[in-house]
């Protein structure tokens, strides 16, 4: 008999994909002052999937979990998930310190147990530290299987389908629940969350709690020695013809 999905959605508040982000003056990190965050890009879209895989299998998910390890701000993020679909949701509020994608992982794997979750469904990777860690060292922790760059997730019974977006081609993968998968972009165009959703969700509750309430230490081991700009393009040149062209680049060794 197949059983009832309890899905997480672990999302993470992010600088907004439309800003671009500035270095700060101390070369430390990117400036957050008067900055836009919104939802990370690749968590909205496995939000998205976990609403369609409900919308489109009648009484096979039993709830959608949405969580957040971030500063209290991150609430909403969190009312934007349960405006989209998410039935509820943990903020575990570590004010402004910096989480490791391991430390993430352990605090997910409590949720997961505390939640009873059977299948995790997150972003590829975060947009603001591009680490594309979390949901490999929390299969790892869990022991689940994983599927990693998911384009199409299909479900039956205990059996998931996924296939996976590689270089120059796809690749099909099934494993049985417990699973985690990790979304990439074309997996799904995600959906705007309706005023009258935004509204409801503002009324509905929400779950806080500290790292220490899981019993997990936050422990960083990197240490950020500098973060620099890419160096900025030199303006081109525009040439009237083919033979001053070609003239230019052996001028400058290119050919
Ligand atoms: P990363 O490994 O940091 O690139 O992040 C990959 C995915 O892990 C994100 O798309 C989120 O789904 C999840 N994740 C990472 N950090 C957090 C966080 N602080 N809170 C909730 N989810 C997170």
């Amino acid at each position: 008999m197949s059983q009832k999905l309890r899905i997480l959605v672990p999302i993470k508040r992010v600088i907004d994909f439309a800003i671009k982000p500035r270095i700060n003056k101390n070369n430390t990190g990117v400036e957050t002052k008067g900055v836009k965050f919104s939802m990370n890009p690749f968590c909205d879209i496995a939000l998205e999937e976990s609403i369609r895989i409900k919308e489109n299998n009648k009484d096979l998910v039993e709830k959608i979990h949405a969580a957040s390890i971030g500063p209290t701000k991150a609430q909403d993020i969190l009312r934007t998930a349960l405006a989209k679909g998410a039935d509820t949701t943990t903020l575990v509020d570590v004010g402004d310190q910096e989480v490791e994608p391991l430390n993430v992982a352990k605090i997910l794997k409590k949720i997961v147990e505390k939640e009873n979750s059977n299948l995790v469904i997150l972003g590829k990777q975060a947009i603001d530290d591009d680490s594309n860690q979390t949901g490999q060292m929390l299969a790892g922790l869990l022991n689940w299987p994983q599927a990693t760059y998911a384009s199409k997730v299909q479900i039956e019974g205990d059996s998931v389908t996924v296939v996976r977006e590689i270089d120059g081609g796809s690749d099909t993968l099934r494993a049985k629940l417990p699973m985690v998968i990790s979304t990439d972009l074309r997996l799904n165009e995600p959906r705007y969350a309706s005023l009258p959703n935004i509204m409801k969700a503002k009324k509905k509750p929400l779950e806080k709690i500290k790292a220490s309430d899981l019993d997990v230490k936050i422990e960083n081991r990197l240490e950020t020695l500098k973060v620099e700009e890419p160096p900025q393009r030199k303006a081109g040149i525009k040439v009237d013809s083919v033979d001053e062209l070609i003239s230019k680049l052996k001028d400058i060794k290119a050919i």
